[in-house]
């Protein structure tokens, strides 16, 4: 016998311990809650190794970008380290392929464009720029994001790759008047869609970037994707426990869920509310909304 002391196995941060309770309460979610825990811990990793950002934009640049509407990271802001970044890359395509979120083909590709450094650098910055929309309607054509050919999941994976460089920024960011002042439907980090908002104990309604996980306030009865803010073309709903909520668009016919903290014991945690919401991507798109 040895006398050594036995290593306790690693803790489980709060995110994975809720993630688990899903499983348990929701058994047909299992999969999907799987595949969030691997990328919540390859992502909790990547995201300790890299530096918070000392972004050098000068205040009058940060206003008139947010007077404009675009975003405040550029790409050259974000603190990209290109072994790191491949390396996450490739790992957030093994999970999905893994899990079965993408086929062997689709993966295969992806995996040789990470392994390229002359085609990677060059393709992420394109998508970065054209997705953001930081330099303006000109640079920001979605059409050409991606090279041709490519294959459509590689949008997923770079939004899962980059997050954790570009939440870096956020966080720099957070504390900005910038970013106070900001109340339009997409990010003012990095551009993106909200794909979660949370409901504060206020009423305030929070919209979450589903690339950066930024928040910011954006009205509590607006679509964040058109804008419609006529009230009588906003078809809410709640889940029975009063938890979550789905605001959707009768104009646009998208839809947003939240999280509702006025009555509930925890902020959002958005990697655990999203998994535990997919039932409410059902119902909305039963209700004929886009998923
Ligand atoms: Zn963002
Ligand atoms: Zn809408």
């Amino acid at each position: 016998m040895s006398d050594r002391p036995i290593r306790a196995p690693r803790a489980d941060t709060r995110e994975v311990l809720e993630l688990k309770q899903i499983k348990v309460a929701q058994p047909e979610l299992a999969t999907a809650v799987d595949m969030q825990v691997a990328l919540v811990d390859m992502q909790r990793r990547v995201q300790s190794r890299v530096p918070l950002p000392r972004l050098q934009a000068a205040a009058d640049w940060l206003q008139a970008q947010q007077r404009a509407g675009r975003p405040l990271v550029r790409f050259d802001d974000i603190p990209l380290d290109w072994t790191d970044f491949r390396l996450t890359f490739r790992q957030t395509a093994d999970i999905l392929r893994r899990f079965e979120a993408i086929d062997a083909a689709e993966h295969e590709q992806i995996v040789a464009l990470g392994r390229d450094g002359n085609v990677l650098e060059p393709l992420v910055r394109r998508w970065y720029t054209a997705t953001s929309g930081v330099d303006g309607p000109d640079a920001s054509d979605a059409r050409d994001r991606t090279p041709e050919g490519a294959p459509p999941s590689l949008d997923q994976v770079l939004v899962l790759a980059i997050r954790p460089f570009l939440a870096r920024c956020a966080e720099a960011l957070m504390p900005r008047a910038e970013l106070q002042a900001w109340t339009h439907g997409h990010c003012p980090i990095c551009g993106w869609e909200p794909d979660f908002a949370a409901i504060l104990p206020n009423a305030e309604r929070r919209l979450i970037c589903g690339r950066c996980v930024a928040q910011w306030s954006g009205g509590a009865l607006t679509c964040p994707f058109c804008a419609n803010d006529d009230r009588a073309l906003i078809t809410s709903f709640a889940t029975r426990d009063g938890r979550y909520r789905v605001y959707a668009c009768d104009v646009c016919r998208r839809y947003l869920k939240a999280y509702d903290g006025r009555h509930a014991s925890r902020p959002v945690m958005v990697s655990v509310d999203s998994i535990a919401t997919l039932p409410l991507d059902a119902a909305a798109i039963q209700r004929g909304y886009l998923g």
